[in-house]
């Protein structure tokens, strides 16, 4: 198929994707085309992403050590604050190590390629991030995808599992689309009794969940279970990149094996001194009173959208979907709120599964009440004229 009638396909499935031009800040309100508009579509739940205190740190980062690594680690060394922000990964996840990767697409293909291959399986949600996926599938073991959140059918795939290789089961903290939580603790036991590794992604939870804001593994208890705590900077951190958080062997494991770790560039020192900064940041009082404002803006918006009729799900996160159906209506949801003045995207195949469009609504502790209030009843009367409520 030639590359036109390619995009022409996608076209007319309703799949075509475009981004948007935002100038200035990513803030609770951007400007957008040029007209200030509520965001309700960013990972930037802390409201980070232009907090002083990351944006001063990155620059002092600059001034004292230049603009770039130059090279992998394996190549030009580990710079000064590669080792500073790993100590505080590892303080903050409680593991003996970790490991910073580029993003968190690097991370989950190079972690998941490095523990797992050839006559290994691997057990992986089906609804986890397309990362997961994809790494799983750059590995070359089995993939066994297992419904969503059924520990009991996990447990009865686990029965059956058949060889000597190893067995991974790889799971999202906070599921990206729905804002649900993993069963961790049942996933920890059957880790346990049937000798696999257990990974967690927690790309939406850290920062966010627990006390003290260590991911959905401190919000269930088990946060000396889990072998890998992976985790990103870009999302509830304000900045870019992300970690491993394991034991000393797993560390040298994928220092040896990760191949998104050996044959890239590493984070340059900007964006290396903003993570340190945002980790501390969470774990301050500061951090503390965010996430409390973040989980207190979830409940009110998730429950003046129920109140409307709408369905959100089983999600009790910062992430909430409203399910629309198909794609035709979602795009329009999503186009009638950006007219009066809401960011909202409409999610898709192949992001969810088809006839399980969603407009995926993600709340920061910077809205206000007021903001969110407001928002809600836009979107209640846009829901009415589509005939979703
Ligand atoms: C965003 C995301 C990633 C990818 O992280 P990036 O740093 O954006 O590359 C991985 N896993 C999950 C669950 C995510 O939501």
């Amino acid at each position: 198929m030639s590359v036109h009638d390619e995009l022409e396909q996608i076209r007319s499935r309703g799949l075509y994707r475009t981004t948007r031009l935002i100038h200035g800040r990513q803030s609770q309100r951007v400007v957008l085309d040029g007209r200030e508009v509520l965001m309700l579509c960013s990972n930037n739940y802390l409201g980070l992403a232009d907090h002083p205190l990351l944006s001063r740190a990155a620059i002092a980062a600059i001034e004292r050590f230049g603009t770039s690594s130059a090279a992998s680690r394996l190549v030009s060394g580990t710079m000064e604050l590669h080792e500073l922000l790993e100590a505080e990964v590892s303080a903050f996840k409680q593991t003996a190590a970790s490991l910073v990767f580029n993003s968190g697409y690097a991370a989950n293909c190079g972690i998941i390629s490095a523990l797992a291959g050839r006559g290994d399986i691997i057990f992986s949600d089906r609804l986890n991030h397309a990362s997961i996926v994809d790494g799983a599938l750059l590995s070359g073991a089995r993939l066994v995808r297992y419904p969503h959140n059924d520990h009991a059918a996990l447990a009865r795939l686990l029965e059956k599992r058949r060889g000597t290789g190893r067995c991974l089961i790889v799971t999202d903290g906070v599921f990206s689309m729905d804002g649900d939580i993993a069963p961790l603790r049942e996933l920890v036991d059957l880790k346990n009794a049937h000798d696999a590794l257990l990974m967690v992604d927690d790309a939406h939870g850290s920062g966010v969940l627990g006390p003290q804001g260590r991911g959905s593994a401190e919000l269930l208890g088990v946060m000396g279970a889990i072998d890998i705590q992976m985790g990103t900077f870009g999302k509830a951190l304000g900045s870019f990149g992300a970690y491993a958080a394991v034991s000393g062997e797993l560390r040298e494991l994928m220092i040896n094996r990760a191949r998104s770790f050996i044959f890239s560039t590493s984070l340059p020192p900007a964006v290396l001194a903003a993570s340190l900064a945002a980790l501390q940041l969470v774990r301050s009082e500061e951090g503390a009173a965010l996430r409390e404002r973040l989980h207190a803006n979830a409940s009110l918006f998730r429950g003046l959208l129920r109140d409307s009729g709408f369905s959100t799900g089983c999600g009790t996160t910062q992430i909430v979907p409203l399910m629309t159906g198909d794609t035709e209506v979602t795009m329009r949801f999503s186009e009638l709120l950006l007219a009066e003045g809401i960011f909202a995207q409409g999610i898709r195949p192949p992001t969810v599964p088809a006839g399980a469009c969603r407009l995926r609504c993600t709340l920061m502790a910077t809205h206000t009440p007021e903001e969110l209030a407001w928002a809600a009843e836009r979107i209640a009367t846009v829901g009415r004229l589509l005939g979703v409520i």
